[in-house]
């Protein structure tokens, strides 16, 4: 990996310019990028003379669990966060982009402020121009011993989305405490491990949601200027519930959609489409097995009605659903009660397109606009019979409630719901 050695040495230089300062602010003389070039064979760059050595690594890896980023790290011997600076040290997770190895920031260890004895990460983005002014990264850090340390982030707070990256762990000690053997503004330094390693994050898919707040709703808290597009009776083939996701991909729109059990094995057998739908962010409920009128079954039915359905959601897809949709919005009592204690919230609508009745897809487009209020509940179909109309509805009612300055959200947001990741 020529190219990603020949990056990391000209990072190392702009590394030179970096002032660990012993606040929250780190900042850069922004030079030294592509200079590398320069260096001919000698010494090991980073090896030094001197009293001191940098701190060296012993272990160090980077994983994902669940939505958080993991950083572990162990040193040969002890460390102190809030030392670091005050000796010239630095001890700093490098990002390195998957494609072209080429380094996109870092994350930075520094003491804790105040009173608080937590250490703390700040994340610096690296450009051609230098390193970036950092910026504190909200994360859970513990230190199980004074040679360990761990630190769960998430992924945006480091400027990184799920996708794959590589990283190493550079620890530096600044002149006079190291001389370098070679010439160098970083002073010397170790890396941890010797190359680049790769790490593919992936969008982490919820495992289910938590229920809360009312066991029954028609729609949002209505401070807010977001609506919820929802969806029901599919999956199905006409046309495809992909190009229902297509849509909303393309437009960057998230929706919920309501699942009959029975039409999951025909038409989502292996239940791509529902991972499909949770890795974009969309979120699936519960429209009972076979989509009878709830109001007039006896509790035993009404129970296997949603049970069964709920566990053909988590067969498929590894999502446990915390909301359902009774069938033509039939609902008393009994039956809300029924599905909140089986961790259900029932879901009703104050937008009806009515697009089940195939009336046009422009009659459509104009209902739900004009339906449409802060904290709405917009009702549409994915199955259940030809939707067409509603797809080919579908940009025009993003971009027109979007222009009227609405932002789409899931039930399960809207509502204020928490996601479970694994
Ligand atoms: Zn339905």
């Amino acid at each position: 990996m020529p190219a990603i050695r020949l990056r990391l040495a000209a990072l190392v230089l702009a590394l030179g310019g970096l002032v660990l300062g012993s606040g929250a602010t780190f900042g850069s003389s922004g030079n030294g990028l592509g200079t590398a070039n320069a260096r001919g064979a000698g010494p090991r760059p980073g090896a030094g003379t001197g009293p001191s050595r940098p701190l060296q690594i012993k272990s160090a890896s980077l994983t994902q669990d669940g939505q958080d980023i993991v950083w572990r790290l162990e040193l040969t011997g002890p460390f102190s966060p809030g030392a670091l600076a005050g000796d010239g040290r630095s001890l700093c997770l490098l990002i390195e982009r998957a494609g072209t190895g080429s380094v996109a920031g870092e994350v930075c260890l520094a003491g804790p402020k105040g009173s608080s004895s937590v250490p703390r990460l700040f994340y610096m983005p690296i450009t051609r121009r230098g390193v970036g002014r950092g910026r504190l990264v909200t994360a859970s850090i513990g230190r199980s011993s004074n040679r360990e340390l761990s630190a769960r982030f998430l992924p945006s707070a480091a400027g990184l989305a799920y996708q794959p990256l590589r990283w190493q762990v550079i620890s530096t000690l600044r002149p006079p405490g190291c001389v370098p053997l070679v010439p160098d503004r970083a002073g010397c330094y170790a890396l941890y491990p010797a190359r680049p390693t790769l790490v593919s994050l992936s969008t982490p898919l919820p495992t289910g949601c938590v229920p809360a707040g009312p066991a029954l709703v028609f729609n949002g808290p209505r401070n807010q200027r977001v609506v919820a597009l929802t969806f029901d009776d599919g999956p199905w083939p006409s046309p495809p519930t992909s190009q229902f996701l297509d849509v909303l991909e393309r437009y960057h729109a998230v929706a919920t959609f309501f699942e009959v059990g029975e039409e999951i094995h025909p038409y989502d057998p292996g239940g791509g489409l529902e991972r499909r739908m949770l890795a974009d962010g969309d979120m699936i409920g519960n429209h009972t097995w076979s989509h009878p009128d709830m109001t007039r079954l006896s509790s035993d039915s009404q129970r296997s009605q949603l049970q069964a359905t709920t566990a053909t959601i988590r067969a498929a897809s590894g999502f446990t659903p915390c909301l359902w949709r009774p069938p033509y919005g039939a609902q008393n009592s009994g039956v809300v009660g029924l599905a909140r204690s089986l961790g259900l919230i029932t879901v009703n609508w104050d937008v009806d397109t009515v697009d089940w009745s195939t009336p046009g897809t422009s009659t459509i487009y104009q209902r739900a606009v004009d339906g449409a209020r802060p904290g709405s509940i917009i009702l549409q179909h994915f199955g259940g019979g030809p939707r067409y109309q509603t797809l080919a509805a579908l940009p025009q009612e993003i971009s027109t409630l979007r222009q009227r300055g609405y932002q789409f959200v899931t039930v399960a947001e809207l509502l204020g719901l928490r996601l479970i990741y694994k």
